[in-house]
């Protein structure tokens, strides 16, 4: 224990953060004493004396949680890199009092007073630029919040609000348990064939760890996926299949009402705060404004892909009958990856593990560097002895090349015990241009990459590549930030955008000069064989019609029952969903067929990805139309990359992000581009 007469480092965090010092024991005291104080500056916010101007009301409150969010980043980042059971307490302890403060802000009646007050003034309606955006933005922001409802209204909101986050939390409960309730247990090794030795050891595992004899699968993704791709017998395929499409629907898990329920709260919702959908709730302030634009740029994209799906699917049929014989029936639903696996082998003959000894980690990482320097003329170098919370992890900073210190950044590649799954970017502070001058950023990226093992480097599978690319994406948008409102600064934009800067870095990935730079043998030097890299690039387009379909079939079905679904016309939203979806299917879905009850992105919390599953698609559409500038140039020109830097990174949310597009390219968004690189063009 560290002793009294310390003060708590989670109080007083300037730029270079303790993490060294910081203790679960710490972290209440911390958050009581932030909190009072954000209570304290709201409330001063709400009763300035005397005149409204920018600087005592929106200057104050673009700061007003300034070092709540900190104390509360910070914390939250320990709980998921560098857990342990009093620190994970310590922070379920604060979350709630946090969240009812931030939920609490736009409902405040005093501060939307204030707000309203300042926008009548007269340097209120003379605002120019960022400083006029984040007032409408504001003003918009707490009106979707319902600072403009009468009492009545609030009361019914808090409601709605109430009832929403229990029944999205029951639904993910379901999913969770009848996923959870499955379990296939096969006994005789005959009915194994097909499956690969890490699947066929998991499976044996998973039954010892149950006292049980065999092999056990569940409806866990890598179960699932591995049965349906690779096991020979139809009918285990078909059992399996038919588990996992109907989770969630049978007493006492059932979420078929639970979706009606969710639906309707959210039309109830949308409707009490002046909008005609849900949809267009939600996506005023993203980039696609309403539902009827996101509808309309699936449609688009989908009668784009049809042909080729219709294709792709015909010529799975002929690869089947080619190793069957003409006689063999038509491809249901639990065949589908399956052949196209074995197809997939038939006319690729690439194994991706071929990869791993051009991608040693240090040399990957090094030659990111040298791309960002090339493209922005930034400069990456490490520092070392800065308190870290695992030796794991390095620290570097990032300067300008005039030599001006941008901001810093921690990075933690590697799988651990005390760390939570996936990878991930986030901004521990937001910089940015400051009266005395520019106040640095400051982030990290984690991961979950293969590890370095028996004294060989850490060498990586193109897809870990791809994803330190797509981490650090995220990152440059935060350090490149020049945004002088904190709010509107680095990644804090409309989530169909955010995705761009990220996963624009991925295309460097798939070029052969940008691989040159990094792909290098670990114990040769050579880089990858051309046949090597051929087939990866031909390998990569494999049935995406396919894929493509599925993911605006997904978006779709998000959009319709968020815009054009009624109860009373088209019934039971299973049922509508599901007539809807076999237009993108490969195969009939059986009658039973109920994919939305489990579908935890759009029904697990109150928003989520509710009506805004199509940014996926809308994010990929951005990046392969913004690349091709950099493709017809020169994949290092850095004439290109101090245009995006400029007008796309260095922005955040301070322009409305369709403007900053059209700043980029000089026109809307254009399709063709993830068509062409998909094969579909
Ligand atoms: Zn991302």
């Amino acid at each position: 224990m560290q002793n009294s007469g310390h003060a708590n480092p989670l109080l007083d965090m300037d730029f270079r953060i303790p993490f060294d010092l910081i203790q679960a024991a710490q972290v209440e005291p911390a958050m009581a004493q932030l909190l009072s104080q954000a209570r304290g500056s709201l409330a001063a916010i709400a009763g300035v004396p005397g005149p409204r101007t920018f600087e005592n009301t929106m200057h104050a409150l673009d700061n007003l949680t300034e070092p709540l969010d900190r104390a509360l980043g910070v914390v939250r980042h320990l709980e998921s890199v560098a857990t342990y059971p009093e620190l994970r307490a310590a922070f379920n302890a604060v979350q709630p009092q946090a969240s009812a403060f931030y939920t609490g802000i736009p409902l405040d009646a005093g501060l939307w007073n204030g707000i309203k007050a300042f926008a009548a003034t007269s340097e209120g309606t003379q605002l120019k630029g960022e400083r006029r955006r984040f007032l409408d933005k504001t003003v918009e922001t707490f009106r979707r919040h319902g600072a403009d409802l009468d009492a009545a209204g609030k009361k019914r909101l808090e409601a709605i609000d109430v009832e929403l986050t229990q029944i999205t939390t029951k639904f993910g409960e379901n999913v969770l348990d009848s996923t959870n309730a499955f379990e296939l247990l096969i006994a005789r090794e005959a009915d194994l064939a097909g499956l690969p030795p890490t699947a066929l050891a998991a499976a044996r595992e998973s039954a010892v760890r149950k006292n049980l004899d065999g092999w056990r699968f569940t409806l866990q993704a890598p179960d699932y996926f591995a049965v349906m791709t690779y096991l020979d017998n139809h009918a285990i395929r078909r059992q399996v299949y038919e588990a996992f499409s109907v989770r969630a629907t049978a007493e006492p898990r059932d979420n078929r009402p639970i979706v009606a329920r969710i639906l309707e709260l959210r039309r109830e919702k949308a409707e009490l705060l002046g909008y005609g959908t849900f949809a267009d709730l939600v996506l005023e302030d993203r980039m696609a404004h309403n539902g009827a634009r996101a509808v309309a740029f699936l449609e688009d994209l989908k009668s784009k892909t049809e042909r080729r799906f219709q294709e792709e699917n015909r010529e799975l049929l002929e690869f089947r009958r080619e190793i069957e014989g003409p006689q063999a029936p038509a491809l249901e639903p639990w065949d589908v990856a399956y052949y196209a696996e074995k197809q997939r082998a038939a006319l690729y003959d690439f194994d991706e593990e071929a990869l791993r000894p051009y991608f040693p980690m240090q040399r990957v990482v090094a030659g990111l560097f040298d791309l960002v320097n090339r493209l922005y003329g930034i400069h990456v170098l490490e520092e070392t002895g800065v308190p870290v919370w695992d030796p794991q992890v390095r620290y570097y900073n990032v300067r300008d090349e005039t030599g001006a210190y941008l901001g810093g950044f921690y990075a933690d590649w590697y799988p651990r015990e005390n760390k939570r799954g996936g990878a991930w970017m986030d901004g521990l502070i937001t910089g940015g241009p400051a009266p005395d001058g520019f106040n640095p950023h400051l982030g990290l990226i984690c991961g979950n990459l293969t590890a370095p093992v028996g004294g060989k480097p850490a060498l990586l599978t193109h897809r870990e590549v791809e994803t330190i690319f797509h981490e650090f994406g995220h990152l440059l948008h935060h350090l490149l930030s020049r945004v002088e409102v904190r709010s509107l600064a680095g990644t804090n934009v409309a989530w169909d955008f955010v995705e761009l800067p990220s996963q624009i870095m991925e295309n460097w990935c798939w070029e052969r000069p940008a691989l040159d730079l990094f792909a290098c043998h670990w114990e040769t030097g050579a880089p990858i064989p051309q046949d090597l890299f051929q087939k990866m690039k031909r390998a990569r387009n494999f049935r995406s019609a396919a894929d493509q379909m599925r993911q605006l079939g997904f978006g779709l079905i998000d959009l319709l029952m968020h815009t054009r679904y009624s109860p009373e016309r088209d019934g039971d939203p299973v049922e509508y969903s599901r007539r809807l979806l076999q237009e993108f299917s490969p195969a009939p879905l059986p009658p039973q067929h109920a994919m939305i009850a489990a579908f935890t992105h759009l029904f697990g919390s109150p928003v989520g990805y509710g009506a805004g599953y199509y940014s996926y698609k809308w994010a990929e559409v951005l990046e392969a139309d913004a690349f091709t500038r950099f493709r017809d140039r020169g994949i290092f020109s850095r004439e290109i990359g101090a245009e995006f830097r400029s007008k796309i990174l260095a922005k955040g949310d301070s322009e409305d992000p369709a403007d900053l597009y059209r700043g980029f390219m000089g026109r809307e968004p254009d399709p063709r581009a993830l068509l062409e690189r998909s094969g579909l063009a």
